[in-house]
């Protein structure tokens, strides 16, 4: 039998119980057999200010999901180099493994822009796309935030409630638990010396904390 994969892809710039929540949700209820964390050697979308070097965000992603086996870091990203696109990660992953069913996990934020993004059409041939929440955004009527144009190619399968892409791809809406938090949001708390504890696992607090990341920066950090 095939294997049913998650991707979760980000900057993890850190990675945060918003990103391990929604992978676990979306594992069990999606039946995944392990969800892979990809965190982006450079994001196409987050131009606007240095990231945290790559393999320390990886070393982030390694530390936080390292108690749970159906948890996956990938150096994927990172180790290609340049400006990530997720099209062609896929792909990557689609070559190396042609029999797994790629699960590729999304927030509603990030769903919104994915029009935008490199061969998106592609990316619904190589995988499934499942969005979730992402406070404040909620995946009700989801569909309709979508520019009309990009609303055009999909078409609602009735009785399954998600929908086809016209590239014959799925795509699938799931509510999680919604948690408000952001890197963003971290990283500025932890620029002014407040209190990231319970938003992040205590093994990234740690790390954050004895590499001094995130201590200095400025208004776009
Ligand atoms: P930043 O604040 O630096 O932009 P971020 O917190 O949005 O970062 P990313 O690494 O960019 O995190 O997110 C990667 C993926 O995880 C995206 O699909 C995003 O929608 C999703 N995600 C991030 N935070 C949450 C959250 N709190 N709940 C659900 N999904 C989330």
């Amino acid at each position: 039998m095939s294997r049913r994969l998650g991707v979760l892809g980000g900057s993890f710039d850190p990675i945060h119980v918003g990103h391990l929540r929604s992978a676990e949700e979306v594992r069990e209820a999606q039946a995944l057999e392990s969800v892979l964390f990809v965190p982006a050697a450079h994001p196409p979308h987050k131009q606007d200010r240095p990231l945290t070097d790559g393999a320390l965000r990886l070393r982030m992603v390694e530390l936080a999901i390292s108690d749970n086996p159906s948890f996956i870091a990938s150096a994927i990203e990172i180790e290609r180099g340049g400006t990530s696109y997720s099209v062609d990660t896929l792909g990557e992953l689609r070559r190396r493994e042609p029999d797994a069913e790629l699960h590729f996990i999304v927030g509603m934020d990030a769903f919104r822009e994915m029009h935008t993004w490199r061969d998106c059409e592609r990316i619904f041939e190589l995988a499934t796309v499942v969005v979730t929440d992402r406070p404040p955004a909620t995946v009700d009527h989801a569909i309709d935030h979508l520019p009309v144009a990009a609303r055009k190619s999909f078409c609602y399968v009735p009785g399954t409630g998600s929908y086809r892409h016209e590239s014959g791809g799925a795509l699938r809406f799931q509510t999680i638990t919604g948690i408000d938090v952001s890197a963003t949001s971290l990283r500025a708390a932890i620029r002014r010396g407040r209190s990231v504890r319970y938003l992040l696992p205590p093994s990234v607090e740690r790390f954050v904390i004895d590499r001094e990341l995130y201590a200095k920066g400025d208004d776009r950090a």
